[in-house]
């Protein structure tokens, strides 16, 4: 170094000496060639016994990793600078100075570094808050859409309920649900429902905008939020008395239910909402939310694609149904179900053969204290509560053990076909072919001896169920269309379902002879089915005049309280015994 450089130099030390700024200089083992006040007064207390001539052994149990770095620096030419983060509060809690040092190391030359330390406790501080503040935030924000989630939803409510006395709470609060997205996913896969649910979001998110946009107070979208798998939430805030909301829930249906198009799929799923306007009875946002969703499900049992504002009433309906869900899981286990069976017989020459051409097997619950519930009562329950499996699997093994018992005892003069029905629910479901299959099996049954009844609306629906029947079908398994009539389906839409029977619905049946007008709808639909090659059954035949009509319209087969109600199996016996008594 020249005398200038070297005055230079020292000047600067001595600057250095000087400054509010904790500063050393050290070789390249450590050791302190020079430190200034700030730097020893930082340091002083943390040197184990006050020794303070190497930088390396006094921050060793702190950071070990300094010598390390300093040795790291490359070779000689060129200044490095390199920033060490010591923690001294999480070695030494007892320490009451500053809890977090940054050293920053400028190397010199190849044996001189220089050093500055600086109390970086209030950063580090900071740092946390920020952490905590993002670990906080993603606890409200669902991975998936990005929405606010569950957590969130509840706050944002029970802020809401909180800062409004309660004649001034202005809002309501829509509950969306997807009526069959378990379908999609099951049919498509995750990936696709994870798209959907995605751009679910997206257009609850535009809602939102749009709304903000056109600065609408009487309805503007709060927030909106995925609440959990394919449930939303969209708050409402301003004066919400019903109606308006209602027409938000319209609007908000319209959007979601246009198709998603997703690897080349339309996919077309339709929601159901809840609405709750909260009054002074409700300041729990658990509570509020469960009314909604309580209305959402009555939306969903009303056929879904449709708002419901909640009424007290529905409460009072969702306990019932809750207990007799409850109730249901028992009977399943305690066999307090069963399954009887109704003759279907033969009208034409060819099919009067038999006693009985075939028999509809129908599940009963009896319940030690209420009697005998009716199907219609609890097969929706089942179906929502996710029994529905267990039960049609109930039925359809108990009726074609009978089935085959009969075949045994009867030969000939046991019926040829068993007709069996499955839900909404049990047709959606991706083990129901392989089941059906094993139950054919451990039973011994003919799959061609089997007929499984679908209402009408269910076969009408999209690929999904039309493609679970085509695979019925490949079994050998025949199938009927139950109901026909009241459904959407017209008889020009007969030839797309994969269907060997058509059941004319009970309400044609019963005025068969006494309006013309349905007589004439009976009429068009026998022949429709024929000349599909489909055979015809007449539903709910109560009457002889009933039975002379719908002979002379040629409809294969009739089913009714004339020939028999459902018996039970023995019973059911007994009525082949005594038919072939009265026909002897
Ligand atoms: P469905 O399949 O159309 O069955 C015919 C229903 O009409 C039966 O009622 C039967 O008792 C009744 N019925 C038969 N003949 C007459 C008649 O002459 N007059 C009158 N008024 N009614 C008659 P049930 O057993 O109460 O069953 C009602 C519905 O519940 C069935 O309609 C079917 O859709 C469903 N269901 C019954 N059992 C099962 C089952 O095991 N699984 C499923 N998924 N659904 C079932
Ligand atoms: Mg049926
Ligand atoms: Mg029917």
């Amino acid at each position: 170094m020249t005398d200038k450089a070297n005055e230079a130099y020292e000047t600067l030390l001595e600057f250095l000496y000087m400054v509010p700024v904790a500063l050393l200089q050290v070789n390249d083992k450590g050791a302190i060639d020079m430190l200034n006040p700030m730097a020893a007064q930082l340091l002083m207390p943390l040197a184990p016994d006050g020794r303070m001539d190497n930088l390396f052994a006094v921050l060793e149990p702190l950071a070990p990793e300094l010598a390390a770095t300093v040795h790291d620096f490359a070779p000689p030419s060129g200044v490095v600078c390199e920033s060490v983060r010591i923690d001294i509060g999480h070695v030494r809690p007892e320490h009451h100075g500053p809890q977090v040092l940054s050293a920053s190391i400028l190397k010199l030359d190849a044996q001189r570094f220089m050093v500055v330390l600086a109390d970086a406790t209030r950063d580090a501080e900071r740092e946390q808050q920020t952490l905590l503040r993002e670990l906080n935030d993603a606890a409200r924000i669902d991975g998936l859409t990005r929405m606010p989630n569950r957590s969130a939803v509840r706050e944002t409510l029970q802020r809401m309920i909180d800062q409004a006395p309660p004649e001034a709470r202005d809002f309501a609060v829509l509950f969306i649900n997807c009526d069959r997205f378990k379908q999609v996913n099951d049919s498509f896969g995750n990936a696709t429902g994870d798209h959907i649910l995605r751009t679910i979001a997206e257009r609850l998110r535009q809602s939102l905008r749009r709304a903000d946009l056109i600065g609408s107070s009487q309805s503007a979208p709060q927030m909106a939020a995925r609440f959990s798998g394919d449930e939303f939430v969209v708050i409402l805030d301003g004066p919400q008395h019903g109606e308006h909301a209602a027409s938000v829930a319209r609007r908000t249906l319209a959007a979601l239910e246009l198709p998603y198009r997703v690897d080349g799929h339309e996919i077309v799923c339709n929601f159901s909402i809840g609405i709750v306007v909260p009054d002074a009875s409700r300041a729990d946002a658990d509570m509020l939310l469960q009314d909604a969703s309580i209305a959402m499900a009555e939306a969903k049992r009303a056929g879904g694609s449709r708002h419901a504002l909640f009424d007290p009433a529905m409460r009072e309906r969702a306990q019932k149904r809750g207990g007799m869900e409850a109730e249901l899981r028992q009977a399943l286990l305690n066999r307090h179900l069963h399954v009887v069976y109704q003759p279907i017989v033969g009208l034409q020459q060819e099919e009067g053969r038999r006693p009985a051409a075939g028999a509809e097997a129908l599940v009963r619950w009896h319940h030690p204290l209420k009697g005998s519930i009716p199907p219609p009562e609890f097969i929706g329950i089942a179906e929502e509560c996710g029994l529905i499996g267990i039960l049609g699997e109930f039925v359809l093994e108990s009726a074609c053990a009978d089935f085959m018992d009969w075949k045994r005892r009867l030969g000939p003069d046991a019926p040829a076909l068993l007709a069996v029905n499955l839900s909404r629910a049990q047709l959606t479901d991706a083990g129901l072919v392989q089941r059906v299959q094993q139950i054919l099996h451990s039973t011994g049954m003919a799959p061609d001896a089997l007929q499984l009844e679908i209402t009408e609306s269910l076969a009408a629906q999209d690929d999904i169920v039309q493609q679970r029947l085509r695979d019925l079908k490949a079994l050998g398994i025949k199938l009927a269309l139950d109901d026909f009539g009241t459904g959407y389906s017209s008889l020009s839409c007969l030839h797309m379902l994969p269907v060997d029977t058509v059941k004319i619905d009970r309400s044609f049946v019963c005025q068969a002879d006494i309006s013309p007008h349905h007589r004439v709808l009976i009429e068009a639909t026998v022949r429709v089915a024929h000349s599909l090659n489909m055979n015809t059954v007449a539903e709910g035949v109560e009457t002889p005049a009933q039975a002379a009509v719908i002979r002379e319209l040629h409809c294969d087969k009739g089913q009714g309280y004339l020939y028999s109600r459902p018996l039970g199996k023995d019973q059911f016996q007994a009525w082949i015994a005594e038919r072939l008594r009265l026909a002897a």
